[in-house]
């Protein structure tokens, strides 16, 4: 089993048979979610340093124990808050879990820390669980990479940021989808109030006539099943 959710702006759910993993949980966005009615929160993974990105992370990882994996400036910044199951990585290898293994991918971002330090580099990471590949792309411009990524990884799902201004938007972000390869995507990061408000079902009209499914998951209860 695997399956999908989205909770706000970047934040995900993977839920897999062993529990559940988090994606940049920034989830005070949305009033509707708590993190203690998911089952077991094993990992809690961050792509860069942004508050909208880490969230609450600190918190989350604190009441349920939670490893948390970030890049390692990003993931010193949780130590000096006490979160105590800190996985320090880099880009560029995989890193092996229960539930399967993930890669830090590059992302073309800046990555300052909500304490004003900063964070290295922001990040997009690919997962690999019971045989699905699902890249997270963080928040990034369209780059060249993804034809890498494509190559490489074959992902089958990518969440891709649309709302612009900070990166990606629509525009971009269908050029994206087709760099990668991916016969499946979520759109994401398109309603941070009070910059960013874009209609991903602008998004969804792309590929209408396409072979790629784009998925919109807004709803509290919406969960995009992968296997
Ligand atoms: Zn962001």
């Amino acid at each position: 089993m695997l399956k999908l959710k989205h909770i706000t702006l970047s934040a995900f759910e993977i839920i897999n048979d062993s529990g559940t993993i988090l994606i940049d949980p920034f989830v005070s966005l949305n009033a509707q979610y708590n993190y203690r009615n998911s089952k077991n929160i094993s990992d809690i993974f961050v792509t860069h340093g942004h508050y909208d990105h880490v969230g609450q992370t600190v918190e989350i990882a604190k009441n349920t124990g939670a490893d948390v994996t970030a890049i390692v400036d990003v993931a010193a910044y949780f130590q000096t808050l006490g979160v105590k199951k800190v996985h320090p990585v880099g880009i560029g290898s995989w890193l092996n879990y229960d539930w399967g293994r993930c890669i830090f991918l590059p992302a073309i971002h800046t990555c300052t820390l909500p304490n004003g330090a900063s964070g290295g580099v922001a990040a997009s990471i690919l997962f690999e669980i019971n045989g699905v590949r699902i890249f997270h792309a963080g928040d990034t411009s369209l780059t060249v990479e993804f034809k890498g990524i494509n190559e490489v990884y074959h992902p089958d799902v990518a969440l891709l940021p649309i709302g612009g201004i900070y990166g990606m938007d629509i525009e971009h972000a269908v050029i994206a989808a087709k760099w990668l390869g991916v016969k499946m995507i979520v759109p994401m990061h398109y309603y941070l109030p009070p910059v960013i408000d874009v209609d991903p079902r602008d998004f969804a009209k792309k590929f209408e006539e396409t072979d790629v499914k784009c998925v919109i998951l807004d709803n509290e209860n919406d969960e995009l099943l992968l296997k």
